[in-house]
């Protein structure tokens, strides 16, 4: 790991409706709570995506600032490019929609950026409220051992292709795609259960809440990736409050 571990926070001015930048903040300070120096460095639109940076978080959108992001992550590179280098990305609900191979907004099938094998459709009533899951320990995600909890809200219908795993199976709430979208697949009871997703160094997920704050676990384990160390070597921290929001949302 450099001296200081850099968090890049991409398009907060397109993916930062649904709170999810508290992403980056909870990375930033469970890296300054160890005694790591760590900075989070936003990257707008129209701005070049650095490819060498520590970790990346990616947010939640609207639909149509959804397209404005992916057409500039697709024509700028950066992102891609630290993907295939391995470095660990979270894309959160538009986040994860934007880095499938395509999804349903405005009307069009745009293209993301292809780092993750899903398409993503439409369901036929928006996903809102509370969503639990339990780790599949697919991937890079293989040491989470706690349940995850999280906020959906979203009209996407994410079907996964052989090439992704999900990143949860759903105990609580709708997930990736409802029965209706998961009716005329194969695997279409995968396809049902299945939260968010894992590809190489890319985790994702339609949970907010924001996701890293109410899973700790999910936090260091990218945490972990970003400094080059395993997830057991990070000293543990104890958060009173954190354990208490996640007994209540978790019950
Ligand atoms: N616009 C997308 C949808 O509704 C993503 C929403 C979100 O990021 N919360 O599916």
């Amino acid at each position: 790991m450099a001296d200081q571990l850099t968090i890049g926070l991409v398009l907060p001015d397109v993916l930062g409706t649904y709170g999810d930048d508290g992403n980056a903040l909870v990375l930033r300070q469970r890296a300054r709570m160890r005694g790591f120096e760590a900075e989070i460095l936003p990257i707008k639109l129209g701005d070049a995506v650095p490819e060498d940076l520590d970790v990346y978080c990616l947010g939640g959108g609207e639909d149509t600032a959804q397209i404005l992001a992916a057409e500039h992550l697709i024509a700028d590179g950066g992102l891609t490019r630290a993907a295939w280098a391995g470095r660990p990305i979270l894309g959160v609900c538009a986040g994860l929609q934007v880095l499938g191979e395509s999804f349903r907004a405005g009307g069009r099938v745009i293209d993301g950026l292809g780092l993750i094998d899903a398409t993503t459709v439409s369901l036929q009533t928006r996903a809102i409220g509370e969503i639990t899951s339990t780790p599949t320990r697919a991937g890079l995600t293989a040491d989470l051992t706690e349940p995850l909890t999280g906020f959906e809200n979203h009209l996407g219908a994410t079907l996964l292709g052989p090439g992704a795993e999900p990143l949860g199976r759903v105990t609580r709430g709708i997930g990736n795609c409802d029965v209706a979208a998961s009716a005329d697949v194969s695997d279409g009871t995968r396809q049902r259960f299945a939260e968010g997703a894992v590809q190489g160094s890319v985790i994702a997920t339609y949970m907010h809440g924001p996701v890293l704050a109410r899973n700790p676990q999910l936090a260091d384990l990218l945490l972990a990736r970003a400094m080059g160390v395993a997830l057991g070597e990070l000293e543990p921290l104890e958060i009173a409050v954190v354990d208490k929001l996640r007994l209540e949302r978790l019950k």
